[in-house]
């Protein structure tokens, strides 16, 4: 067949075939654990949400594009979505691999990752998921802060508070609260954005490739478990 004549999924350059998946809730802690094991297993950490965020800060035509979800917490569309996160793939820091954060959130990314990695005879090799109870989501959510710097420094006000209040302890600038982390965007995130996971999750288990940890404890030991989980899904690999 020829190029022209292709249908289906188009190569992408590079695209890694190590890819771990990280679910979980807004709030479950999946950023801080895929930084993590993004570090351990010597892969690249690729938040979609990350990857929104500084699309509006920059003020890109693609940040005008995902401003009116992303503020509302609302998901954005799957095809520019998986876009993105195609365009992230492929390129060149991305090619030992890739701990995907935030992404898929629905079944349709999930096929469509699918879809991507096959071209080049890769596969998901574990989604790993974080189990966190709504209640809990919610507390945790409401209490988080970032900084004004572009790296965008994670504090919580209860679980990992700033040693001076209100200010960064790595660059010094002020912290604030995301407009997607107020307590009524975060009912509706939750609403919104619970069903489609689970349907991710679903869709992992069918594939025999899902793994849930208990997201309420120390998270070194959540590190920890997680590492054994990748680590011992690669070896199957
Ligand atoms: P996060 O930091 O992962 O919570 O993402 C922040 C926001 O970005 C979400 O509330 C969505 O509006 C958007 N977003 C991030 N990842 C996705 C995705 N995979 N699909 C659709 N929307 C996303």
């Amino acid at each position: 067949m020829t190029q022209a004549t292709r249908t289906g999924p188009v190569p992408v350059p590079g695209l890694a075939p190590r890819l771990f998946v990280m679910l979980g809730a807004p709030g479950a802690g999946k950023g801080t654990q895929a930084e993590r094991l993004a570090t351990g297993l010597g892969l690249l950490h690729v938040s979609t949400g990350d990857l929104f965020r500084t699309a509006l800060r920059e003020g890109s035509a693609l940040g005008d594009e995902v401003r009116r979800y992303v503020e509302k917490g609302q998901l954005v569309p799957d095809a520019l979505t998986v876009r993105v996160l195609t365009e992230r793939l492929g390129q060149a820091d991305a090619q030992a691999g890739a701990i995907l954060d935030g992404f898929p959130r629905t079944r349709a990314q999930a096929v469509a990752l699918d879809a991507l990695l096959s071209v080049r005879s890769g596969r998901v090799a574990a989604a790993l998921y974080i189990e966190v109870p709504s209640a809990e989501l919610v507390r945790r959510l409401s209490s988080r802060r970032v900084c004004a710097d572009p790296r965008q420094h994670v504090y919580n006000l209860v679980s990992r508070p700033p040693r001076v209040a209100g200010t960064c302890d790595i660059d010094g600038t002020t912290l604030e609260q995301r407009p997607d982390d107020r307590p009524d965007t975060i009912r509706a995130r939750l609403e919104r954005q619970l069903p489609p996971m689970y349907e991710v999750i679903d869709y992992y288990a069918d594939a025999g490739v899902l793994h849930a940890v208990h997201g309420e404890r120390d998270v070194n030991e959540i590190t920890d478990e997680l590492m054994r989980l990748a680590l011992r899904a690669e070896r199957r690999d």
